[in-house]
């Protein structure tokens, strides 16, 4: 999707003024305070549902989930289809102020990313029963929601996850309470103010998703603690996943990744190159499914370099990317807790930040750096979600996949391979055990953009849902008639 630059200022220019029209309550997170319109009331708990309070939030939607629960499946379906209209109809808006805020990733793809979402996130339609029917009767297993369920949310997608949890989760018939990741929560309270208002006006349900308006640590273990909260779902790196697995509740847990991609002597280099350009550079690599490191046969190995500089991606130099490493990456934590990380400056930073870092200046609009780098560079283990990617030259396709699976970290997430050997994608796929496998593509195709199936933006990897749907926040009830009304049977 292409945008020109006058396009893009006058969008910013429209949503800054409309980033001044957003009440002074929702934006200071003062979500009972008297506000001058239509976002909060004062009362018990705010309206459209941005609250301060977790208790509160958790209470208006259980009270929001009572009345839906006595609702038609068509209803589902009216509202749902008001949050798919307002993240299609209004993503450059909401798109341009997610960028404002959060100040990572690519105008552009933040706006698709929530156009994709609204179109593609599978909805009520996803929704099914399975029937037994047999000599002893019938047996009918249909999906029930679970009740409130409590959203952890990233700052590299604040809005599309709130969009991708709220169509999954109300089409399972369920509510929902946010808390959004602090840089990206005014974002996410103005777009779930704005699904709940047109909601409210056209179905008369309000609060069906909530929002924490200032999120913090404690507001996030309030919410896995909360008896109201009876499924927790989580989008987010190593410290929440590990929250929520060990919150005592029933989690849904979409974790962090480090997707390796391994390319061989039989792949279509040019194909590989420009998946490759794509997929990384995509948001300045901020997906949790994006490709983070490469591993490439010996023999490719030139090829593969000279086709990513073709296709427009700029290699550096050893001393540049030692230079780049130096600066972009850090250490954090004491004793046997310090482990490196990438720089906060540096992610979803654009690749002419990074050159510069490096102390190179590339043409305006590179999307990507890459260049080669020996396996111990922190690059390769570390998750970096930033344009630069680090390619380890293997010796053959078993070496490459060893290293795949080791930089993987065990985490099952997503993992790539460039080849026409089909006994080599057999072979890594069975080594890596991820939830994605990519073949010949870049890893969005994974999730319906240029590939087939259908797309969320939460993929549970340590949990094990995959990639969510409806059914994902279902559990499973079974209704059984003994012996009657299997009407094949015999008298
Ligand atoms: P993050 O882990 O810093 O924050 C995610 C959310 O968790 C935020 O709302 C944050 O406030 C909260 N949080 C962080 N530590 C917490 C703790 N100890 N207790 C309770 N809440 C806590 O991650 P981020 O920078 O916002 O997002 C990037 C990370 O998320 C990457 O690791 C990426 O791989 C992962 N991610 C995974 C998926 C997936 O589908 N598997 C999707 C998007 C992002």
């Amino acid at each position: 999707m292409q945008f020109d630059e006058t396009t893009i200022r006058n969008v910013v220019q429209q949503v800054l003024a409309e980033v001044g029209r957003i009440p002074a309550a929702a934006a200071n997170g003062q979500a009972n305070a008297p506000s001058n319109g239509s976002v909060m009331a004062s009362g018990a708990y705010g309206r459209h549902g941005v609250f301060n309070c977790v208790d509160q939030a958790v209470a208006a939607a259980s009270e929001a989930f009572d009345q839906l629960s006595r609702r038609s499946i068509e209803d589902r379906k009216r509202i749902i289809d008001h949050i798919r209209r307002i993240s299609i109809d209004q993503a450059v808006e909401l798109g341009t102020m997610e960028m404002e805020e959060t100040k990572i990733g690519r105008l552009e793809h933040k706006i698709e990313k929530l156009r994709t979402l609204g179109e593609k996130t599978p909805g009520v339609e996803f929704m099914k029963s399975d029937v037994f029917s047999g000599d002893h009767g019938l047996a009918v297993i249909e999906r029930a929601p679970f009740g409130v369920i409590g959203a952890i949310t990233p700052v590299t997608h604040s809005l599309p996850t709130i969009t991708g949890n709220a169509v999954n989760m109300i089409a399972g018939g369920n509510t929902l309470v946010v808390n959004p990741h602090p840089s990206g929560r005014r974002v996410a309270a103005e777009g779930v103010r704005r699904f709940n208002e047109a909601i409210a006006a056209d179905v008369g349900i309000d609060n069906l998703i909530c929002v924490i308006a200032e999120p913090t640590l404690e507001t996030a273990n309030a919410l896995f603690a909360h008896r109201g909260i009876a499924l927790i779902c989580v989008t987010g790196g190593p410290a929440v996943a590990r929250a929520a697995l060990n919150s005592g509740k029933r989690a849904v847990v979409a974790g962090p990744g480090n997707p390796p991609v391994v390319v061989d002597e039989t792949a279509d280099f040019d194909r590989a190159a420009r998946a490759i350009i794509q997929g990384a550079s995509y948001d300045n690599n901020l997906l949790c499914i994006s490709e983070k490191e490469v591993f490439c046969v010996e023999a490719a190995f030139d090829a593969l370099m000279s086709a990513m500089e073709r296709h427009g991606a700029v290699r550096l130099t050893a001393p540049e990317i030692e230079r780049l490493t130096a600066t972009a990456i850090t250490t954090v934590g004491e004793g046997e807790h310090q482990h490196e990380v990438a720089g906060k400056d540096f992610i979803g930073q654009d690749a002419e930040v990074l050159a510069r870092a490096a102390g190179r200046e590339v043409p305006v609009g590179t999307e990507l750096l890459f260049g080669e780098t020996h396996e111990s560079n922190p690059f390769v283990r570390v998750e970096q979600m930033m344009p630069f990617v680090p390619f380890v030259r293997c010796r053959d396709i078993d070496e490459a996949i060893t290293k795949a699976k080791y930089y993987e970290h065990g985490f099952r997430h997503t993992a790539l391979i460039h080849t026409n050997n089909v006994h080599n994608m057999t072979k890594m796929g069975r080594a890596l055990d991820t939830t994605l496998f990519v073949k010949n593509g870049p890893c969005m195709a994974s999730l319906g953009l240029g590939g087939e199936g259908y797309i969320s933006v939460s993929i549970a990897t340590p949990t094990g849902e995959g990639v969510t749907t409806p059914l994902t926040f279902t559990r499973e009830r079974r209704c059984s008639l003994i012996d009657d009304l299997h009407i094949l049977g015999r008298d």
